[in-house]
């Protein structure tokens, strides 16, 4: 028999695709990560188990009770099926422009969720992180996980992804780009590879409206950078401790449409169907491409699974509400102009 102990057991090891068409000026060899075939179809199910394994090991949370988190969608997912098969109940507080999809993902894994509004600061006491932060305080054995803050969330990417890269590359990886929201994928995987080879450079994507470029370059929080956006998982309005900022090489900021329109290419161009942010992760490498030669070798890590997305950057209505399909004509609107 050859079987797995439990659904946890397929987290991880997922397969490296190389990408030929979409990139087909870039001179480097590009190859992604595909994270996707996680059980959650995101990467988050590694730091999720991850978090709640350091959990139980530090007494934090016990048998029976309540996992709390804030989250976007995806670490809610990847808690929900830990939660799931190890007993616990599972209480998540997002915010109001996540996309339907992921919130009744959620709900089906048996989980409840609380929507907060999204345009609020952080120390408002309807955001997001403040009700999880009210929850905790007020549910008997429950426990926030703050995956902001939490470093078992790097750490799961520290001793899983990045080994997982340097082996599936044979060690010729020469650039790594991540979009960046916690910043636990970026910091963790970045520094075990950084450790196998210092010359590997890694750039982060950030987002318009977000803090994290300007306080790179700058050493400045200002204020300014920050308004509200609509790609999903990446950028921030505060500054995470999972971010490590001297891992970091370089960040390259993407608009929301460019996000957007470089998912959709991905889907129509690679034959794989991504989120947002993988979007946002291939435009920002194509933004670098310059400082590319034939002999880099890219690894892109992508955070989830476009089924998210249905409702959103792949329904061209939505696409076109916001103006990111000017430029293309449909063939309805055509025979209609007849
Ligand atoms: N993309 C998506 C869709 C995400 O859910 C996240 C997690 N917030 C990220 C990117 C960024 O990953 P990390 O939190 O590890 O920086």
């Amino acid at each position: 028999m050859n079987f797995k102990q439990s659904i946890l057991e397929t987290i991880g090891n997922t397969p490296m695709v190389r990408l030929n068409r979409i990139v087909a000026d870039v001179p480097a060899t590009v190859l992604m990560k595909v994270e996707t075939f996680n059980p959650g179809h995101s990467i988050k199910d590694r730091m999720a188990l991850k978090m709640l394994e350091d959990a139980e090991a530090n007494g934090d949370i016990k048998p029976g009770g309540t996992i709390i988190e804030c989250t976007s969608g995806n670490t809610g997912m990847g808690l929900a099926i830990a939660g799931a098969v190890k007993g616990y109940r599972c209480i998540f507080t997002t915010n109001d422009k996540q996309s339907k999809e992921k919130i009744d993902l959620l709900k089906a894994l048996g989980a409840e969720v609380v929507v907060c509004p999204t345009n609020v600061t952080p120390e408002d006491p309807r955001s997001y992180y403040s009700v999880a932060e009210r929850l905790s305080k007020e549910i008997p054995n429950s426990f926030w996980f703050n995956q902001y803050d939490n470093l078992s969330n790097r750490q799961a990417h520290y001793e899983s992804t990045g080994p997982e890269i340097w082996e599936q590359t044979g060690g010729k990886i020469t650039h790594l780009v991540v979009g960046v929201g916690t910043g636990g994928t970026i910091s963790g995987t970045g520094k075990y590879l950084k450790e196998q080879n210092p010359d590997i450079k890694v750039w982060g994507i950030d987002t318009y409206g977000s803090v994290f470029k300007k306080y790179h370059e700058t050493g400045e929080f200002d204020e300014k950078e920050i308004y509200p956006y609509i790609t999903e998982g990446i950028g921030e309005d505060i500054l995470p401790k999972n971010v490590d900022f001297s891992i970091i090489d370089h960040f390259e900021k993407v608009t929301d449409k460019d996000g957007a329109l470089y998912a959709r290419k991905l889907a129509r161009e690679e034959g794989i169907l991504l989120g947002y942010s993988a979007g946002s992760a291939m435009a920002g490498l194509l933004q670098m491409k310059d400082q590319l030669t034939a002999d880099d070798v890219v690894v892109i890590v992508i955070h989830d699974h476009g089924s998210r997305y249905v409702g959103k950057i792949y329904n061209d209505d939505w696409m076109r509400e916001r103006g990111f399909l000017d430029t293309e004509l449909r063939v309805k609107d055509i025979l209609a102009k007849k």
